[in-house]
């Protein structure tokens, strides 16, 4: 968990290499869907363009078909999920009743909100691979161009500054209530997230290996 900018996607990238489990973004499933226009897409479309959640029942919906498929019976990592209380109600019903496992870590990438809003409005994606940069932070060698697979790169359409202030703005309102309700479960740490990338790792391993 953390808020929009914070490197969820980022790390969470670097952890299912390493530990070979799936990675399960709702925000890369949303705009997957957006993209080839399924029914799912475009009832998710006007919420993620207006930068606000799309509702609790998609949003359910689709972890719960996606974490009972065969690839996460070895274990997985949900990045950007949950994200309202009801969400993480539905969650620890569906671990406890449906799929008997149990959460080993929360993981909260914290950072201050100036901070939140350069890495979103810096943020530059590979069309081709999805890899990530950053205009300041994590240039590419040629700009535009990805490093890895030659690909273009883009600038999704809310991480614009205004999109981009008002996902921080739900986020404080809507899922900074989730830091109280993991905590209470024994499960939850901060990962300071304002360090290099492999110094975030670095912490979130730490933070793993006392769980796991
Ligand atoms: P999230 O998934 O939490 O929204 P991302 O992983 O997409 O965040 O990271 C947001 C932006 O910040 C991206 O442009 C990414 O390349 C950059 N970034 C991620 N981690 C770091 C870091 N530790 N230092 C500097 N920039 C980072
Ligand atoms: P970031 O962490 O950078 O904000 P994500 O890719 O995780 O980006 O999310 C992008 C958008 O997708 C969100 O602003 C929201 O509209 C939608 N979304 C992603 N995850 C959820 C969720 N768990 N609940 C509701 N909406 C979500
Ligand atoms: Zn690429």
């Amino acid at each position: 968990m953390g808020p929009p900018g914070a490197g969820k996607g980022t790390q969470a990238e670097k952890i299912v290499e390493k530990f070979g489990i799936a990675h399960i973004s709702t925000g890369d499933m949303f705009r997957a869907a957006m993209d080839s226009g399924t029914p799912l897409g475009l009832k998710a479309k006007g919420f993620m363009e207006a930068g606000a959640l799309v509702p609790d029942e998609v949003t359910i919906g689709i972890v719960a078909e996606r974490l009972g498929q065969p690839d996460c019976k070895q274990g997985f990592l949900l990045d950007g999920f949950p994200r309202t209380v009801a969400q993480a109600d539905a969650l620890t019903s569906l671990l406890a009743n449906n799929l008997g496992v149990r959460l080993d870590a929360v993981l909260n990438i914290e950072m201050d909100r100036e901070k939140l809003l350069k890495r979103l409005t810096g943020r530059r994606l590979c069309k081709t691979c999805g890899t990530s940069y950053h205009t300041e932070f994590i240039p590419p060698a040629r700009a535009d161009v990805c490093d890895k697979c030659s690909g273009e790169l883009y600038q999704r359409q809310d991480d614009s500054l205004e999109t981009a202030r008002k996902r921080l703005q739900v986020h404080d309102e809507q899922t900074k209530p989730l830091i109280e309700y993991y905590r209470q479960q024994g499960v939850w740490q901060k990962i300071e997230g304002d360090q290099p990338i492999q110094q975030v790792l670095k912490a979130i391993l730490t933070a793993l290996g006392q769980k796991i």
